[in-house]
């Protein structure tokens, strides 16, 4: 069973290496590399540096399994845990690299960067907000900041994304052996920002954009629509690419969503799928040039 998942090498080593490899390979994406490399890297840092405490365990929360048979995410009937103590930690670790990934909002990063430090607002309040989706408390302490509301949830995303990511981590075998037909996360219900067919067959496994848990999916339906008429789904990939047809983009004339794909069957070393995924920027741009929209917004596909 293990050999027929992805798998992953999500450390900071892995991602450097990944990182090298990329540019080395594709060195018309030197720039990408440099820009949302040095992010990747402080979220995997900081994830081993602020572990979630042992005492976190799986067996101590009530599992719905009633709900989730009906297509309710876990964290929907659990909750998250509370790391708002954590979040202080992370500003300083993942607002400066987003500075270098993210030009275009620079400015209202620096101004978010300088209320943070200055606590011009609550920070506790503001990721509950973020988490219950409270929009009049983060309009306001948008405002506060001097950011726009789009930017400022957009980098509350950012920085709530390594907690998602290891409180997923941590709890997802509470879904294990439960079926899960849904092309959205059991985990947390987001979309998926890339996928990767591995095992006999090429079988299909999403990678959630938010909390990146993965979960198998039909490979002929549509996550977003669940169409699953063939006539209405193709791909493209790059012909001048070594792996061909390895790396495309799927897509579906229905909703006219498309989905990243890596065929991982030919691999032998574990894969950061990031890496992976922000190394096929081009056929990002090449989907979105055809009229279609991301499954999930990832740093690179977002805010251009
Ligand atoms: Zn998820
Ligand atoms: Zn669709």
């Amino acid at each position: 069973m293990s050999k027929e998942r992805i798998r992953h090498d999500r450390s900071a080593g892995g991602i450097e290496k990944a990182l090298e490899n990329l540019a080395a390979n594709k060195p018309e994406l030197e720039n990408v590399v440099k820009a949302f490399g040095p992010l990747l890297l402080a979220k995997a840092a900081f994830k081993e540096e602020c572990p979630l405490p042992e005492s976190v365990k799986e067996e101590s929360f009530d599992f719905d399994s009633a709900g989730f048979a009906q297509g309710e995410p876990l964290f929907a009937s659990i909750g998250m845990i509370d790391f708002q103590d954590d979040f202080e930690g992370v500003i300083p670790r993942l607002l400066p690299p987003m500075k270098t990934a993210f030009v275009g909002i620079r400015e209202d990063l620096e101004k978010m960067e300088k209320g943070f430090s200055d606590h011009v607002i609550d920070t506790r309040e503001c990721v509950r907000a973020f988490m219950n989706d409270q929009q009049e408390i983060l309009e306001k302490q948008a405002g506060q900041m001097g950011a726009s509301i789009q930017v400022f949830q957009f980098v509350l995303g950012q920085l709530v994304k390594p907690f998602m990511e290891m409180q997923a981590e941590v709890f997802a075998p509470l879904t294990e052996g439960q079926q899960w037909l849904h092309g959205y996360c059991p985990v947390c219900g987001s979309h998926a920002a890339v996928a990767g067919l591995a095992g006999e067959g090429g079988k299909r496994w999403l990678q959630c954009a938010n909390c990146s848990h993965e979960w198998r999916f039909n490979r002929h339906t549509c996550p977003r629509c669940s169409d699953n008429d063939h006539t209405k789904h193709e791909y493209f990939f790059d012909r001048n690419s070594p792996v061909k047809a390895g790396e495309r983009v799927d897509v579906c004339k229905e909703c006219r969503s498309y989905l990243l794909t890596i065929d991982l069957r030919e691999r032998i070393d574990p894969v950061n799928m990031d890496v992976a995924a922000m190394g096929m920027i081009p056929l990002d741009m090449l989907a979105q040039q055809k009229g279609y929209a991301p499954l999930a917004s990832t740093p690179w596909n977002a805010l251009k």
